[in-house]
């Protein structure tokens, strides 16, 4: 029996591997992605909500007397943070997968739980058409989030090197 493969959808460079859409580098690729974004999320959305932990804090001097000045820079990260709409979506696509495989919505909708969904339907997912848009979303979400967590980095001074 002759089985047809098909370009990759997402890379649309290598053969898919048999039965999927997508090759094992895209599909690898995909799944660290989702990884990564269940592992930064939660210090970026952190940050972006909570005071700048800046040298005069690590050293305990007194830094306000009164109310605070408002955090220009920690009131645009949130904003951009908003913006993005991680669990926005990470739950869409989620719940497209949801309604097609009969899957039973989870309790609450979180960005861990939402990607939990996505890696464990991830060789149903392989199969559809529009695993390149998933892809596509997934790839640019990581990307903003660890820029994002590369500021935060740069603020604290760990010693990273800004210009990546
Ligand atoms: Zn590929």
């Amino acid at each position: 029996m002759h089985i047809e493969r098909v370009l990759c959808r997402v890379c649309l460079q290598r053969l898919a591997t048999e039965g999927f859409l997508t090759c094992e580098e895209c599909s690898a690729r995909v799944v660290g992605a989702l990884d990564d974004i269940v592992r930064i999320y939660p210090d970026v959305e952190w940050d972006a909500h909570h005071p700048p932990r800046s040298a005069d804090q690590v050293r305990g001097r007194p830094v306000y007397k009164s109310t605070p000045p408002i955090n220009l820079d920690q009131l645009d990260r949130a904003h951009r943070l908003a913006e993005l709409d991680v669990l926005g979506c990470l739950a869409w696509w989620a719940g497209h997968v949801r309604d097609s495989t009969g899957l039973a919505p989870n309790a609450t909708t979180t960005v861990a739980g939402e990607i939990g969904v996505l890696v464990r339907m991830w060789s149903w997912i392989r199969r559809q058409s529009a695993v390149d848009e998933l892809a596509r979303d997934v790839v640019v979400l990581r990307a903003a989030l660890q820029r994002m967590a590369g500021e935060t980095r740069g603020r604290i001074r760990l010693g990273r090197c800004p210009a990546r």
